[in-house]
């Protein structure tokens, strides 16, 4: 297994928990979020977030900076790539 395998886990483990459990824990990291703060995302018209978990999104086209690493799901998740919102969720990412 390649060393930085953080992400997966966090997939693996999520995908055994139960549909109640993903949704509660998804609308915690939700929360969290902080891509509202992002130069990418103001003033898109965008309104959804967690595009690491939920992938691309039409409206956000430009690439004005990324807040992602400093956001505290990274760190939640072990996510290690940039512009969910542009270049697809985590899962997309890693090829999952
Ligand atoms: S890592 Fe990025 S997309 Fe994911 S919750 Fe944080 S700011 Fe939003
Ligand atoms: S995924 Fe990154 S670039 Fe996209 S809105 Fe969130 S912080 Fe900004």
């Amino acid at each position: 297994m390649p060393k930085n395998m953080t992400f997966e886990l966090a997939m693996e483990a999520m995908s055994k928990m139960s549909l109640d459990e993903i949704n509660a824990s998804l609308a915690d990291l939700t929360k969290i979020c902080v891509c509202g703060k992002c130069p990418s995302y103001k003033g898109t018209g965008e309104t959804r977030l967690l595009f690491c978990v939920t992938g691309k999104r039409a409206l956000i086209q430009k690439e004005k900076g990324c807040m992602c690493p400093a956001c505290p799901v990274t760190e939640k998740l072990g996510l290690r790539w940039l512009y969910y919102c542009m270049k697809g969720s985590g899962k997309e990412q890693a090829g999952l």
